[in-house]
């Protein structure tokens, strides 16, 4: 799990959890730091729920059946798994290891339940952001604009926000999502910061060591 650090210092690939209840920017802020950050790769989980307009299908989620979803379950195909909305929700492993051992980092777009998951499987290399919307009606005003779900899903989603909200001491760091850009700034520091983390950087000790050779010469 090596990346090539931008300034060519070797280190671990890292997971970065994005978590929030819906509503709060987190798929606008994903995708602006998967159009920035070369190195970030999406994890794209399985889901039984249904498709939304404007979604695409391995893009946004793999839209598969219940069994099918249980098979995955029981085959150790998931890293994690939960129930959101009673639908199942869950991050498939392959495509998250290939990414890391190709020396990349992996977003997650997950909930508290995946980030507990994740954080007991490989702590150290999981950094856990959780978006908070500036205000109820914030969050009830987006979830209307969006307009993907109808009336009750939206009550639905505004009473769990609740619960979700509840788990922010669950995570490394908090942003408040009042405007886009400077919530996306804010995150795109965290990034950056800990992929400068000394114990990720696995070819310090190394690169040290050149530069008091050169010194010494
Ligand atoms: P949505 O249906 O709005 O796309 O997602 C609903 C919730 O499920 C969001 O909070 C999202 O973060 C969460 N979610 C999406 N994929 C996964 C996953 O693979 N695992 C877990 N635990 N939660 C997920």
């Amino acid at each position: 799990m090596t990346a090539g650090g931008f300034d060519g210092v070797e280190r671990r690939g890292l997971m970065f959890v994005l978590s929030s209840p819906s509503g709060a920017g987190k798929t606008t802020l994903s995708r602006m730091l998967l159009e920035r950050e070369p190195g970030l790769k999406m994890s794209v989980s399985a889901t039984t729920r249904a498709m939304r307009p404007g979604e695409v299908e391995g893009r946004d989620y793999f839209f598969v059946d219940k069994p099918k979803f249980e098979k995955m379950v029981d085959q150790g195909e998931l890293l994690e798994w939960a129930t959101v909305f009673d639908n199942l929700y869950g991050t498939p492993r392959a495509p998250v290891e290939a990414a890391l051992s190709a020396g990349q980092d992996v977003l997650f777009d997950i909930d508290w339940q995946g980030t507990q998951q994740l954080h007991q499987k490989a702590s150290v290399d999981v950094v856990r952001v959780f978006i908070l919307p500036p205000s109820a009606a914030d969050l009830e005003k987006r979830l209307h604009t969006r307009a993907q779900d109808s009336d009750e899903v939206i009550r639905g989603r505004m009473s769990r926000a609740t619960h979700e909200l509840s788990h922010w001491a669950e995570y490394d760091y908090i942003v408040v999502n009042q405007n886009v850009d400077d919530a996306f700034a804010e995150v795109q520091s965290i990034l950056k910061a800990e992929r400068l983390k000394r114990e990720r950087r696995t070819g310090l000790t190394e690169f040290v060591r050149k530069l008091q050779r050169q010194l010494e010469k």
